[in-house]
This record gives C-alpha cells, sequence and structure tokens, in this order.
C-alpha cells in the first residue's frame, strides 16, 4: 500500500513508519517538526519513504495513489500541551478534518491516533472503550483532550457519512526509545533524572497510577487494527498498573542511581488513575503486549544514556 503518516518524524509516528517500511508499504511521511524531529527518522534508508515538512491544519495535498492515511500528528505531552495550546487544538480538529479529507479524496483507509485522555480523570478503573469520560473542558489539559474528542467525532462522521473506511485507536501512556528527553513525561523525564543522579520529581504524592506500554507491542496493535474492519473504538496499551512512587522506584533501581526521590506540585486535573481494559484488543485483534517493564525501559535507559553521551 502507498500510506501516508502525519506525524510521521514524532515518537509513535515514526516507528509506525519503521513498521510500516519493514511490511513492505510506501511512505509518505509529513511533520512540521514542532514536537517532531528528523534525527527520528535519519536512519531510514529505503526508496519507499518520503519525508514532507507540512503543517496538515493547511489544505493536505498528496500527488498520485494513496491507500491508507495514518493521522498522528499532535503534541502528546501535557508540558507540550502547555506551551502549544492552539496548535494541539488545531492540529486536533482542522489536522484531523485535512487528513479525512484526504482519506475521502483519495478513497483510502484512515486511523486516528485518539488518547486515553478522551476518558479524562477517569470515574471508573480500568477504562472501557463504552466509558465517556470525565474531562475538564477548560482546564489546561482541554486543549488536549476536547480535540481528541472532537477528533473521534469528526473521524465517526467520516465513517457514518462519507462511508470512509475509519479506525480509531486510543493509545495509552507508551514509552520506548525516540520519546524526546526533555518532553516533560514521566518517563523520559524519571530516567534522564536518573542517569544523571539528579533528584526524581514526583509529582504530587506519587500514589496516582498509570500503566506502560513499550513502543513494539503498541505499534504492533496499531497495525493490527488497520487490517482489522473494526470502526469504533479501541484501546491498545498495557494494563500493568503502578503508582507513580513505585515506577520511580523502578527506575532508580534499573539505572543504580544515586538520585533522591523529591515532591512537586500535582499538576491541576492530572488524572489519579489510568489503567486500559484491553479485552476489547484481545477479543478482535487477538492483540495482548508481550514486553515486560523491565525489559522495555532497560532498552529505553541504554537509548537515554546513548544520547547523553553524544552531547
Ligand atoms: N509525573 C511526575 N513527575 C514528572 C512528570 C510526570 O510525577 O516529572 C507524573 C504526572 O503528574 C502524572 C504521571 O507522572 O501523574 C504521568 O505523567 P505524564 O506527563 O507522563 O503523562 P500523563 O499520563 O499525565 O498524560
Amino acid at each position: 500500500m502507498r500510506i501516508v503518516v502525519t506525524g510521521g518524524a514524532g515518537f509513535l509516528g515514526s516507528h509506525l513508519c519503521d513498521r510500516l517500511l519493514a511490511e513492505g508499504h510506501e511512505v509518505i511521511s509529513i511533520d512540521n517538526l514542532i514536537t517532531g524531529s528528523i534525527s527520528n527518522i535519519e536512519h531510514i534508508r529505503n526508496k519507499n519513504f518520503t519525508f514532507i515538512f507540512y503543517d496538515v491544519t493547511n489544505y493536505l495535498y498528496v500527488d498520485g495513489q494513496v491507500d491508507f492515511v495514518f493521522h498522528f500528528a499532535s503534541p502528546a505531552s501535557p508540558i507540550d500541551y502547555l506551551e502549544l495550546p492552539i496548535q494541539t487544538l488545531k492540529v486536533g480538529s482542522l489536522g484531523t478534518h485535512k487528513a479525512l479529507g484526504l482519506a475521502k479524496h483519495k478513497n483510502a483507509g484512515f486511523l486516528l491516533a485518539s488518547t486515553s485522555e478522551t476518558y479524562g480523570d477517569p470515574l471508573i478503573n480500568p477504562q472501557h472503550e463504552e466509558y465517556w469520560g470525565n474531562v475538564n473542558p477548560v482546564g489546561p489539559r482541554g486543549v488536549y483532550d476536547e480535540a481528541k474528542r472532537f477528533a473521534e467525532a469528526m473521524t465517526m462522521a467520516y465513517y457514518t457519512f462519507h462511508k470512509v473506511d475509519t479506525r480509531i485507536v486510543r493509545i495509552f501512556n507508551t514509552y520506548g526509545p525516540r520519546n524526546r528527553a526533555n518532553d516533560g513525561r514521566v518517563v523520559p523525564s524519571f530516567i534522564n533524572q536518573a542517569i544523571r543522579n539528579e533528584p526524581i520529581t514526583v509529582f504530587g504524592e506519587g500514589k496516582q497510577t498509570r500503566s506502560f506500554c513499550y513502543v513494539s507491542d503498541l505499534i504492533d496493535g496499531i497495525y493490527r487494527l488497520m487490517k482489522s474492519d473494526e470502526h469504533w473504538p479501541v484501546n491498545i496499551g498495557n494494563p500493568n498498573e503502578m503508582t507513580i512512587l513505585q515506577f520511580a522506584e523502578i527506575i532508580i533501581e534499573l539505572t543504580k542511581s544515586k538520585s533522591k526521590i523529591i515532591h512537586e506540585p500535582l499538576p491541576q486535573d492530572d488524572p489519579a488513575v489510568r489503567r486500559p481494559d484491553i479485552s476489547k484488543a484481545k477479543r478482535i485483534l487477538g492483540w495482548e503486549p508481550t514486553v515486560d517493564i523491565r525489559e522495555g525501559l532497560s532498552r529505553t535507559i541504554e537509548y537515554y544514556r546513548a544520547l547523553m553521551h553524544q552531547k
């Protein structure tokens, strides 16, 4: 297939490009590089790969046949969307509209990268796909959460009204190489603090929970979703839930760090719990994560150590 990936120089987008190329597809990666980076794709030496520097909130034109569109462009870290609130809203709304428009025009399939943030600060745990969520539209995270909720609504409208062959994945916390070292998310932050023996900044008491999925597992779930015929949202993530304090302790142990844990204020609307119910993905995609957290974290630590030594 000839496949367009918006956000194709980002953390997940670049791993998705790698997988699509390995499966023999032709890939056109589009990114405006505001949170993505050329360094995520510069290893690709493949005649089937093209990179286009472009902001997908503008009219999106791609020459020739397109069989599938993945819409992965978006800032995705709480710090990024505090710094880029308008861009976050625009890429989730206008960007999704343009990417859907491209899919419709080319008669292509479409897959939206949505998020566990559509569940907000959830009142049930784990979260299954039928849960409507608990989102504060006017809080600091609203720019991301509401843009992605709008993106889901827009995707379903293109499915029902225009009969575009759409998919929606709700992505839970994912980690691995190429997640920007300074993007403020907990995995890159804790690892980079630990390998420098700097204090580990646990927000609040650290009793809030997250469930971390290694990037190769996530991409495999997404690839299977592309090949399925499921049009309703599907959670992809690892149900291995832990508190942020426990997570900090694992990082200290794996890096053999001398870092001490310090506490900083809990950001507003930080979800108290998050864990995916993946029964649907298991049932319809035959998918579940396989990479153990210590194995995945060890690979990720190696990546950040190498980056640190390059500097
Ligand atoms: N967090 C933390 N210290 C940090 C960064 C994040 O304690 O330096 C916490 C944050 O408050 C949240 C969790 O770790 O409870 C995960 O945060 P992240 O920014 O990775 O993404 P989120 O899951 O909130 O979207």
